[in-house]
């Protein structure tokens, strides 16, 4: 099985459209999209990115954001300038993507890959930044790899069988891992609406789950686009700002 792994499209319906562009581009065959959460927040098309997301196979979780929207998080746990956005998404998210929100799972497993969008321990809230952080969370899932978002941040955590030692081994750029049969693997896909490695291209990775293989891409899309609306919608312009520069 091919999965299309996305996470934190984040409203950003240029990003999510210029992913499936370079996916179909590149001649990217798949099963299924696996959606790690963060559908809303941030961006201006909270709709209609939901509305693409269900035109195609997809499992979705549900993120801190999207808990937000539907009233599951303190609005107090987030920068102001998130909270904002999280109040105009409710105001124009339609009851059906509501509705769409409040059913997301916050943690599956989906053969020998178990998903979450922060991470296995807390699926909702954890930032998982560092080996440390992570080393803890491989405790946390019984299957030999565990796919998680919320850093915005591509990033490879092994565990090697002999050693236990975790690394963190990841490159912005597009590159291919095949995972080995003895090793324990936490794998972040990057965003696909707001990056945040200083690479403001839009992030995704495409997993063949049978071979076990993981590549990784970045593909450049018309930030204005989404600025212009953010502009229109009196949306921070901190928000606004980021997008350009992928932090
Ligand atoms: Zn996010």
């Amino acid at each position: 099985m091919r999965c299309l792994v996305l996470s934190d499209i984040h409203a950003n319906l240029a990003a999510f459209e210029a992913v499936l562009r370079d996916a179909e581009t590149r001649g990217l065959s798949y099963d299924i999209v696996w959606c790690l959460g963060d559908v809303v927040g941030y961006g201006p098309d909270p709709n209609e990115c939901i509305d693409l997301l269900r035109t195609l196979p997809h499992v979705c979780l549900a993120g801190n954001h999207d808990w937000a929207v539907i009233g599951k998080l303190e609005l107090s746990a987030f920068h102001e300038s998130a909270a904002m956005v999280v109040r105009w998404t409710q105001e124009i998210l339609t009851p059906h993507n509501m509705n769409f929100l409040r059913v997301r799972p916050e943690k599956t497993e989906q053969g020998d890959f178990c998903l979450a969008h922060a991470s296995p321990r807390e699926p909702i809230w954890e930032y998982l930044t560092d080996a440390m952080s992570a080393e803890e969370n491989f405790d946390f899932f019984s299957t030999s790899c565990c796919l998680v978002g919320h850093t915005h941040v591509p990033a490879l955590f092994v565990r090697d069988g002999r050693t236990h030692n975790v690394h963190i081994a990841f490159a912005a750029g597009n590159v291919q891992i095949p995972f080995k049969k003895d090793a324990r693997y936490i794998v972040n896909p990057g965003s696909v609406g707001q990056p945040r490695d200083g690479d403001p291209r839009a992030a995704y990775a495409l997993l063949d789950a049978t071979a076990g293989v993981w590549t990784q891409y970045r593909v450049e899309y018309p930030v204005q686009h989404t600025q212009q609306k953010m502009r229109a919608a009196g949306m921070p312009a901190r928000l606004i700002d980021r997008l350009e520069y992928g932090r």
